[in-house]
């Protein structure tokens, strides 16, 4: 993940949307996919603001046994058709090493999540798959854990790697994690691998995601990764963090002009 592996910096290329290059990349949609209809809503409302790839959770990692946890192959097979039907990509997480062969079928990225960072075995095995990655920063890891879980991934031959800050548990209660901010220039600076920001699940409240976001984008984050809900009140999963279609509109309008400002 070094600069002397790569001093132009690294791009990685997923269907021809170029994640690391001038142009942000935008990736949005529900924390967890629900029904055909919701993520269809989501990926043709995002798709209109200008996102390129659709997130939704199939398998969700959630704290308690006793909630949602995803509607899992049936939500892959979901992801792709409203993805295709809008012409964006697909991004999607992997809990578990025995899920990467079927999600590679439906999802054009995969996603690694906070709470699997350090889950070796499941990077080396995407290592080998060659399938491009979102790498969560874990909850609580500090940049040289994170970027040494990028190298388990990149050591197995896949150097399709994006990072991704959303937040760390911090003692401040206010926010759901504390967005790390500086995470941004600190990896910029270790690494040659591009790097998004999640407000979403740094925030937990709908309110604050857009700030966040915009001061992700200042940092130098080449994009981000949102939740957005055609109902967030009704959403099975984080109804709290989730943007309306329309105000996620807004936000890609306004981080569009700090990206210009730059
Ligand atoms: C998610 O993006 O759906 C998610 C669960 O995020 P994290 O792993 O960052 O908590
Ligand atoms: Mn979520």
């Amino acid at each position: 993940a070094s600069h002397e592996m790569c001093p132009e910096g690294r791009t990685v290329t997923v269907g021809g949307e170029v994640i690391g290059g001038k142009k942000l990349c935008m990736m949005a949609g529900p924390c967890a996919v629900e029904s055909e209809e919701q993520v269809l809503e989501a990926a043709q409302g995002v798709r209109a603001a200008g996102a390129g790839f659709l997130r939704g959770g199939a398998y969700k990692p959630r704290t308690s046994p006793y909630a949602f946890q995803g509607m899992e192959d049936e939500g892959y097979r979901l992801l792709r058709r409203a993805a295709d039907a809008t012409g964006l990509k697909v991004i999607s997480e992997v809990v578990s090493h025995d899920q990467i062969d079927l999600a590679g079928k439906y999802c054009d990225m995969l996603q690694v999540g906070a709470r699997n960072m350090q889950n070796f075995r499941l990077l080396r095995e995407i290592g080998k798959s060659g399938i491009p990655v979102l790498l969560k920063r874990g909850i609580a890891s500090t940049v040289e854990e994170w970027l040494d879980a990028a190298e388990y991934i990149m050591s197995e031959g896949n150097y399709n790697v994006v990072l991704c800050e959303r937040g760390i548990r911090t003692f401040e209660t206010a926010t759901r994690n504390t967005l790390d901010v500086s995470a941004v220039p600190v990896v910029r600076e270790r690494s040659s691998l591009p790097v998004l920001i999640d407000p979403s699940h740094a925030a937990g409240k709908a309110r604050y995601v857009e700030p966040l976001a915009l001061a992700g984008i200042a940092a130098g984050a080449d994009g981000l990764i949102i939740e957005v809900h055609p109902n967030p009140k009704v959403a099975m999963s984080d109804a709290a963090q989730q943007l309306t279609i329309p105000d996620y509109g807004r936000l890609v309008q306004r981080a569009g002009a700090v990206a210009q400002a730059l």
